[in-house]
């Protein structure tokens, strides 16, 4: 037995040896494949932490039991019924095909009838309508009459219509004069375009960034930095653009951790941003120091006035006092400001602007070897509404200087208000020190989101947030006749969960709550994309 056993080893051994040269190859390149899983791993846990890492793989391995995927599957569908409920019922009687002739009148009624089921957003949503108080009648109308003298019109053609060039030209030159254009030595530089929002003005900054980098310092795997608090844009031009996006957490003030972003830079770096203020806690991150790293390495500094480009520069004229944010700090190469928030212009309207000529040239594309014909366009539409463009300067020209600044002093004392208000609750607490006009709170006795959900039930529509869990009201003009009101409903709301604990039905607390302590990120991003999947 013995001997059998020692001849087979021999044998074995005699046919392993054959293969000593192949083995004397396949040695280092074993060793070459192990480095390279380990560099991927290394890199994947960089930038998805350790935890969810681990998690991420623990949820793939659990997933490969039939009953445990199908399970996941199962709870991930009822969470997406909840959050579908609502806009999925009645679709039977939705139109399919061209239908015969109608008329006018019969179709203006059929959206009459259609209208009335929005919900009412007169003075209740966070944000969503900036235009409110008394004057909003008139302002609508003349916005709207703007855009019917212009609907038919594209400024693609610019031959055909001068009269959208020069509006466009002109809201982008004002909106400069606002953010510092006329206050640095190359102010005069300062160019941009319109956009159809804080979206495309945030996509056209990255990619001319990109573009930019790439001439002036040859990078071609080009890397992002952001905080958690910006922007999810910045996340859509970085899938779009192939640009590889690292997020980094807050600092203690909950404003971008200029030592943590400076810690992500490197040879590939073509970007930093800065938000004036940030959309979940309305906080104005250290432009300065930004600024300041961003010319220390040589890379580019976009700043996101989405929100703040049409109130900043009012409220520090008002005595407010507001750190710089604009093209005055040095460092700064783009800018986005979104005239249909608080520049009260028609939805569909924003400013992308840049520090110089040299980085907009990256913005357009041109196109020489078309039959079309030769062809340029500076944003991502080709044709472009000149209807749009004609709304947002008639609000610029006929709200004036004094007109922001009114509307300025009326939400910066609301949110003033709010925040005093809220202070007076003592189940809650605000989120860092707020400088503008969004406010955002959280507890730590009770449950936030079942907080949001009651005041839902009152009829207020605010954004419920993560990190920390936390939710917020973006102050507009809407809210000035109704603080009172806001700040009543919220204290009743505080008192009703503090009493009665637990979810409402109907409320989203539960699916927020979920969400914010899955550890498991992939599923909750199955599920986002599941709901929008099933609801257009
Ligand atoms: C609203 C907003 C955006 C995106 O703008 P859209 O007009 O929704 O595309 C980007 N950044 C900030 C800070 C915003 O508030």
């Amino acid at each position: 037995m013995e001997e059998t056993l020692l001849n087979l080893r021999a044998s074995v051994n005699a046919f392993l040896s054959q293969f000593e040269p192949i083995l004397l190859i396949f040695y280092p390149l074993l060793a070459l494949f192990i480095s390279w899983i380990l560099h991927f791993s290394f890199c994947f846990l960089q930038e998805h932490g350790l935890r969810a890492t681990f998690l991420g793989f623990l949820m793939s391995l659990a997933k490969l039991i039939p009953g445990v995927r199908k399970y996941i599957e199962n709870e991930k569908q009822k969470v997406v019924e909840k959050l579908q409920s609502g806009s999925k019922s009645g679709r039977d009687s939705w139109q399919t095909e061209l239908p015969k002739v109608r008329s006018g009148r019969e179709v203006i009624e059929m959206m009459e009838k259609e209208k009335g089921k929005d919900v009412v957003w007169q003075g209740r949503c966070s944000g969503t309508v900036y235009i409110g108080g008394s004057q909003s009648e008139g302002h609508f109308s003349l916005t709207n009459e703007a855009y019917s003298m212009f609907s038919h019109t594209n400024p693609l053609h610019l031959d055909v219509f001068p009269s959208v060039a020069r509006f466009e030209w002109e809201v982008v030159a004002m909106t400069s004069a606002l953010l510092g254009s006329k206050e640095t030595a190359s102010g005069g530089q300062v160019c941009g375009n319109m956009t159809s929002g804080g979206t495309e003005s945030i996509l056209l900054a990255v990619k001319s960034s990109r573009d930019y980098m790439k001439v002036k310092k040859g990078i071609s795997k080009p890397e992002m930095i952001i905080s958690e608090s910006t922007h999810s844009a910045y996340d859509k031009a970085a899938q779009y653009f192939n640009i590889k996006l690292w997020r980094v957490p807050v600092n203690k003030e909950f404003q971008a951790d200029v030592k943590g972003i400076r810690r992500f830079i490197n040879g590939n770096t073509i970007l930093i941003v800065g938000s004036a203020p940030g959309f979940p806690h309305g906080i104005i991150d250290p432009i300065e120091e930004l600024g300041e790293l961003a010319s220390s390495f040589g890379i580019c500094f976009h700043v996101d006035l989405c929100l703040g480009g049409f109130v900043l520069p009012f409220a520090r004229k008002l005595g407010y006092p507001i750190p710089p944010f604009d093209f005055s700090v040095e460092g700064v190469t783009s800018i986005s400001a979104d005239v249909h928030k608080y520049g009260l212009a028609p939805k569909g309207t924003s400013v992308v602007l840049y520090r110089n000529h040299e980085i907009r040239k990256h913005q357009f594309v041109a196109v020489t070897e078309w039959s079309g014909g030769l062809y340029v366009s500076p944003t991502i539409a080709g044709s472009r509404p000149g209807g749009l463009i004609a709304g947002a300067w008639a609000a610029m020209m006929s709200l004036g200087q004094e007109g922001y600044l009114e509307n300025t002093r009326e939400i910066m004392e609301v949110s003033k208000r709010i925040q005093k208000g809220i202070k007076d609750i003592p189940e809650l607490y605000i989120v860092g020190r707020p400088d503008m006009t969004i406010v955002a709170f959280g507890s730590n006795d009770i449950n936030i989101f079942e907080v949001n959900d009651i005041m839902s039930s009152k009829g207020w529509h605010l954004n419920a947030l993560q990190k920390p869990s936390s939710i917020h009201i973006c102050v507009t003009l809407q809210h000035v006749p109704i603080v009172e009101d806001f700040l009543r409903d919220l204290r009743e709301s505080v008192k009703t969960v503090k009493e009665n604990p637990g979810p409402i039905s109907g409320g989203l607390a539960p699916v927020y709550g979920a969400a914010e302590k899955m550890p498991d990120r992939g599923t909750v991003h199955e599920l986002l994309v599941s709901y929008m999947d099933g609801t257009c």
